[in-house]
């Protein structure tokens, strides 16, 4: 096969890839590939709680206030698209797909995702948004636990804290957001750890998800082993 054509098995009407783990391990740059390589939809979950961290910012609310933030989030107008060779994500019909990348809402992403009335809203969207998709590569932080436990495989992506630092620094080098390994570092650190240990929906590999570590592989290695789970958990799913 030369990678352009997609074998029988993958190129059922409903296939769908969910992808999960932490900040840093390349997962929505490979994510997004592995769809195109599909011909499938992609959904990036991580985005959707940017967007409503940003809402509940522009609002001016406390953070330490999850009743507030809740309010602040309900009925959150935000468009996002599935197409993986062009982003659309917005608010209330305006282009954030920038800001919401900025530090203001990387700081404090993980405040408003911790609210369980913000999830129980953005996790009915993102079944919904699958469920048309009808074939999708889901990214998040717990779309095997929780998102779409039926899904038809599921993958959790890993890689050291400092693999996952460097990869994101040099990624804010590239962007212009300037040079600080040991603050990245922190950040990730700090991250994983309010995901990981948050009473609702923490980040953890689901019982039936294949690990991928992506320390020592380079972005195009990872996809190939990406696909190759994929068309192995969907022949095992045949049999099962
Ligand atoms: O993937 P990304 O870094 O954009 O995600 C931003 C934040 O959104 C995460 O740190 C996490 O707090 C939250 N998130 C989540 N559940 C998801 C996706 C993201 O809680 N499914």
């Amino acid at each position: 096969m030369d990678g352009t054509e997609i074998p029988e098995e993958l190129s059922r009407a409903t296939l769908v890839v969910a992808m999960d783990g932490p900040s840093g391990t390349g997962k929505s740059s490979v994510s997004r590939k592995l769809a195109a390589r599909l011909g499938a939809r992609y959904l990036d979950t991580g985005a959707m709680y940017r967007v409503a961290t940003l809402r509940v910012l522009r609002g001016g609310v406390d953070l330490d206030d999850p009743a507030a933030i809740a309010v602040a989030a309900k009925d959150l107008p935000l468009t996002i698209g599935t197409d993986p060779s062009h982003e659309l994500i917005e608010l209330d019909g305006e282009d954030v797909s920038g800001e919401i990348r900025g530090n203001a809402v990387t700081k404090a992403v993980s405040a408003v995702s911790a609210v369980p009335e913000v999830r129980e809203q953005l996790v009915a969207l993102q079944r919904e948004i699958a469920a048309s998709a009808g074939r999708v590569v889901v990214e998040g932080r717990d779309i095997g636990t929780v998102v779409l436990t039926d899904a038809d495989a599921k993958i959790y992506l890993t890689a050291s804290a400092e693999a996952r630092a460097f990869r994101r620094n040099q990624q804010n080098i590239d962007e212009g957001r300037g040079d600080d390994y040991e603050a990245v570092l922190a950040d990730v650190q700090r991250r994983d750890n309010l995901d990981s240990t948050r009473a609702v929906s923490p980040l953890r590999p689901a019982a039936d998800a294949v690990l991928v570590d992506t320390s020592d592989l380079s972005r195009e290695q990872v996809i190939d082993e990406l696909y190759r789970v994929v068309a192995q958990e969907i022949s095992a799913g045949g049999r099962r």
